[in-house]
């Protein structure tokens, strides 16, 4: 192969990584996907409260708290909440993108569609 090619190769190659991980981004509760400034000012969980929904599920709307932020691929992202039913730790499920419980009542896959924070609603964008 060419040096030309091999170039071109890496470059698509590389492309191709940033693109999936970015549409990757999108599906995880980042708090930059709900508002850029909730990354720069959110330092704890205790700050924010999130409004979940199961998306399968008619008029499962929830208000409930965050429990843990984490650095990921150097975003803050939402990886535990409570769950509002039944008040369990929720951790985030790494196949759906979502919360899942099922303590105590039917199955449940919490997605976060928007972040409470001063008295300021930031939905999805
Ligand atoms: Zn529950």
């Amino acid at each position: 192969m060419s040096k030309a090619m091999e170039k071109l190769k890496m470059q698509l190659w590389s492309y191709q990584k940033k693109r999936m991980s970015e549409e990757e981004m999108k599906n995880k509760p980042f708090l930059h996907t709900y508002n850029q400034k909730l990354e720069r000012q959110v330092m704890e969980p205790s700050e924010i409260q999130v409004i979940v929904e199961d998306l399968v599920k008619p008029n499962t709307k929830n208000t409930t708290e965050v429990l843990e932020i984490r650095n990921v691929c150097r975003h803050r992202l939402i990886t535990a909440i409570r769950c509002p039913l039944c008040g369990k730790i929720l951790h985030l499920d790494k196949r759906w993108n979502a919360f899942l419980c099922n303590n105590g009542h039917e199955l449940f896959r919490w997605d976060i569609v928007a972040v409470k924070y001063h008295g300021e609603i930031y939905v999805k964008g």
